[in-house]
């Protein structure tokens, strides 16, 4: 970490040390707590919407059973402070669970129509169990007694900023670890996540785990920072609130929680004294029209572009000072800010404010400078190499029949990769071979038919499994970790080195470091290997198109496969760099993998393949060494002779 990070991260800290002898009233270290406890459930929230990408409507439930089973625990067995929160955090944790697992069968919208409902369904257990939780009455509860003192308002200011300190730290290690970029993978490209070794579904289900863990934390602190706790509180319009402080705040960032919770605690207290209102909305008009015509200046924005904000911005600030009194258009004011942050800024405040940052000083997000200059050949092979001179065939699939509807898209397809060989597939489009790598990787389970791999039968078995036994691949159409750099694209292939624990990466103990560093040098020589080196820190959605293709090949060997599946690897890509790939290609046979190939440039399947199978309408038609193939007759009717004639 910078030092500079370092120094606001200690300073921002002890403001919010100082801040209740600066501003001794009971009232704002009140809101500064909620703010506290708020900040500790975004920072979970996030986990979930920002890096999984899922919009979660349960939030304010999982807040609810924190809060509830503290509160029960305390008022009806006597359990103490201590002891009440970390069991909420493991209630809360376990009902994370639950609410992950429609997960498996449902997402987008539809998962966020189960979480609503788990809500309501959380809500309503609530009101009725009274025997446990009082029921529509409430719960009190005191704050605790500690070594005969009675904890006060402001001590327990100490206890939220501590608790959040922690917070802050437990989830920064963990989404800046295999962890956190395994829940920024599957986001980006589910399919591509489980064919490199990451569970999606285990993935979700951890995300949602850590983040309901989170919740639970901050209900229970809750509980205590209000005495009293009834069903009402955990209700719809404040799951609604949560996700707009995510929203508004900025995803994928640690402040931006921060932010959120201050703007949703803050807001209705800015809504209601006039001459606050005053003031912000003239800072937020004045910050908004200097941005737009720096922007102007250096011509990144048209005044076009920024006629409305600097518009909406100034009516703002200018009817704050028409009105007398605010309180009648509250609700207004709140739809307007809402519409403006989620149309103008769609990463929040912190998203804007980084891209500022990334424009003045692009340097602070490569982190991986000094790794890169360590990557070199040694390190690109696992050690020991598959055996060279193996025998046999490596993989048998055996009479695969594919069917969508009435189409069999493959028809009793037999195929034999034998080892350290590549092996192409050829065939006109819509032949079956994308169709083909898709069963051999697990994505679609084959209609009949059995795949044996280095001796298992692994049809069946899931894409991230069938990944760890050893075969990995590349998309037709490119599946990249778009959000994510090249260099982290590649360390999510490399998951599967990471054997260290949640604890290890929370402690940051000697066995993660080491695996975290060994995996940078590996993923640094894997992009040397490919030629990317110079692009590790750019994000994989802003490479070109032929380089987008090369990364995923890197990715793929992260894996550590003994088979490499290949699907259309040249497209796109020029001359040149075709010229790379095949050298890359008999580079690969070489450490002893063994490749599917599929390729529509002939000159590519030619030179380097051992064998070549043919496929035509979801039926092989001829195999064997490339150049009987292209003199069979069938392949010159059905493939050659048809590209030949459409030429
Ligand atoms: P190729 O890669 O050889 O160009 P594909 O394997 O992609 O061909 O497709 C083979 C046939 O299977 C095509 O007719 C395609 O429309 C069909 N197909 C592939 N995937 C699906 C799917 N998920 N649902 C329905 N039809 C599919
Ligand atoms: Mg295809």
């Amino acid at each position: 970490m910078s030092t500079i990070k370092i120094t606001s991260i200690v300073l921002a800290i002890a403001v919010a040390a100082i801040l209740p002898t600066l501003w001794p009233n009971p009232y704002y270290i009140h809101l500064m707590v909620v703010i506290g406890i708020y900040a500790i459930l975004l920072l979970g929230l996030d986990i979930v919407v920002g890096y999984v990408g899922e919009v979660s409507l349960g939030h304010a439930a999982l807040f609810g059973i924190g809060a509830y089973t503290a509160g029960v625990l305390n008022f009806q067995l006597g359990v103490p402070f201590l002891l009440a929160v970390p069991v909420s955090i493991a209630v809360t944790g376990l009902f994370g669970a639950i609410l992950a697992l429609p997960a498996l069968r449902v997402n987008g919208p539809y998962l966020a129509m189960v979480t609503l409902a788990f809500g309501t369904i959380i809500q309503i257990l609530i009101n009725e169990m009274t025997f446990l939780t009082n029921g529509p009455l409430g719960l009190s509860v005191r704050k605790p007694i500690w070594f005969s003192h009675q904890v006060t308002g402001t001590d327990y200011y100490y206890i939220v900023l501590l608790s959040l300190v922690l917070a802050l730290l437990v989830v920064q290690r963990i989404l800046k670890s295999h962890l956190g970029r395994a829940f920024e993978a599957l986001h980006d490209s589910p399919i591509a996540s489980d064919c490199m070794g990451v569970s999606v579904y285990a993935y979700k289900v951890y995300a949602f785990v850590l983040s309901a863990g989170l919740a639970g934390l901050a209900g229970s602190l809750f509980t205590y920072s209000e005495e009293y706790i009834s069903p009402n509180s955990y209700n719809f319009e404040l799951t609604i609130l949560f996700l707009l402080a995510v929203i508004m705040g900025g995803r994928k960032s640690r402040t931006g929680p921060i932010l959120g919770a201050i703007i949703v605690v803050m807001l209705p207290n800015v809504l209601s004294d006039i001459d606050l209102f005053r003031k912000i909305s003239t800072g937020i008009a004045v910050v908004a029209i200097a941005y737009s015509a720096y922007m102007i200046s250096v011509r990144l924005r048209s005044f076009k572009q920024v006629t409305i904000p600097v518009l909406v911005t100034g009516a703002l600030a200018v009817s704050g000072y028409v009105m007398d009194n605010i309180t009648d258009q509250r609700l207004t004011i709140f739809g307007v800010m809402i519409l403006f942050v989620v149309y103008y800024l769609p990463n929040g405040i912190m998203g804007f404010l980084r891209s500022i940052v990334m424009k003045v000083r692009p340097q602070w997000v490569h982190r991986h400078t000094v790794i890169l200059e360590q990557g070199d050949k040694q390190h690109i092979w696992s050690v020991p190499d598959h055996p060279v001179t193996a025998q046999g065939y490596l993989l048998e699939a055996r009479n695969i029949v594919m069917q969508f509807g009435g189409l069999k898209a493959l028809n009793e397809v037999n195929l034999a990769i034998a080892k350290n060989t590549v092996h192409g597939l050829i065939g006109p489009n819509g032949s079956g071979k994308s169709t083909m790598m898709n069963v051999l990787t697990g994505i679609y389970k084959p209609t009949s038919g059995e795949i044996q791999f280095n001796g298992k039968i692994i049809t069946g078995t899931t894409p991230s499994s069938i990944a760890g036994e050893g075969i990995a691949r590349t998309f037709q159409n490119v599946q990249l970790f778009g959000e994510m750099t090249a260099i982290e694209n590649v360390l999510v292939g490399l998951h599967h080195t990471f054997r260290h624990s949640l604890i290890d990466v929370v402690f940051h103990t000697p066995r993660c470091l080491k695996e975290k560093h060994a995996a940078e040098i590996r993923a640094a020589s894997l992009l040397q290997f490919v030629g990317l080196s110079d692009l590790a820190n750019d994000e994989a959605r802003n490479l070109p198109y032929g380089k987008q293709r090369l990364l995923e090949i890197a990715r793929a060997l992260a894996l550590n496969p003994s088979l490499l599946l290949l699907d259309e690897p040249a497209a796109g890509l020029t001359a040149p760099d075709i010229k790379e790939l095949i050298v890359m290609i008999n580079k690969i046979r070489g450490h002893g993998i063994s490749v599917i190939l599929i390729e529509h440039h002939m000159d590519v399947v030619m030179s380097i393949c051992d064998t070549v199978t043919v496929l035509d309408f979801g039926q092989k038609i001829a195999e064997g060494n490339p150049a009987t193939v292209q003199s069979n007759e069938k392949v010159i009717e059905a493939y050659l002779g048809g590209s030949a004639k459409a030429e």
